[in-house]
């Protein structure tokens, strides 16, 4: 059942929103070659409960950590270790998310860690572009293919492969609620979207194939040709006046987060 927000939610919202992308941004600045994962989502876990957060992830279906940490070829839910450390020129995806005052922020963003070739910054700025797309999309009266169309078009435009089995969704009170959000579509079929609806939208866009297999750990979903992978997310509101990004803080929704601001 799809959970209808008031604008008096969407109001309340925001503040896990900002936490959660401010919890983002922190892990970003900790980005070098020689950090571990572990050390990011310690720092990350830190930072949400210092604001009066919980870690949305920690414990979510039996999740072990405050982020997921996907290097490289990893899609997905990578796990964070004291063991993992970054590369130069390896990417990492951080997603996380924070619940606060009972509402649940959802994000995720594709670092560069040193230096990166240009084509893996290539996938990951169509990435960043297909959510762009997406979240044009989502107003009310169009529908949930809208959205995965314009994602899957671009994507697939550039060469790239859409992930099917990992989806955006709806959120709110839960960090996943319905509907279902998928990253590819066709015009006009769907849900219809309409005000009140509150959904995170993340794509998860490979260079090779989009099919993927999950590693013995039971949560790494990683490519099966082993190619990278970049996944972008944000937790939008559907408002009369167009998408609202709740995951936002006072810098912005689109400030440039791969040069270590
Ligand atoms: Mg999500």
């Amino acid at each position: 059942m799809i959970k209808i927000k008031t604008p008096e939610d969407i109001e309340e919202f925001k503040r896990a929103g900002s936490v959660s992308k401010a919890a983002l941004r922190l892990a970003g600045s900790l980005i070098r070659p020689g950090v571990s994962t572990r050390e990011i989502d310690a720092a990350v876990e830190s930072f949400i409960r210092l604001h009066g957060g919980v870690p949305g992830f920690k414990g979510l279906y039996g999740f072990p950590a405050s982020v997921c940490a996907s290097i490289n070829e990893e899609i997905v839910h990578g796990i964070p270790s004291p063991m993992t450390f970054l590369n130069d020129g390896d990417i990492l995806t951080i997603d996380t998310g924070a619940t606060v005052d009972g509402w649940v922020g959802d994000n995720a963003w594709t670092f560069y860690v040193g230096n990166v070739s240009d084509e893996v910054k290539g996938l990951c700025e169509v990435t960043l572009d297909c959510l762009k797309a997406g979240i044009e999309q989502a107003v009310p009266g169009n529908h949930l293919g809208d959205i995965g169309y314009a994602v899957q078009h671009l994507a697939e435009k550039n060469g790239y492969g859409v992930v099917r089995e990992y989806v955006g969704h709806g959120v709110g009170r839960e960090m996943h609620e319905d509907p279902n959000v998928p990253n590819y579509g066709r015009k006009g079929r769907g849900v219809k979207l309409q005000v009140g609806m509150t959904i995170a939208i993340e794509p998860m866009i490979t260079m090779g194939t989009y099919k993927n297999h999950t590693l013995a750990n039971g949560w790494t979903v990683v490519t099966n040709d082993g190619m990278p992978s970049a996944h972008y997310e944000n937790s939008i509101a559907i408002t009369k006046d167009g998408p609202v990004i709740l995951t936002q803080d006072e810098l912005g929704p689109w400030c440039n987060m791969q040069g270590g601001e």
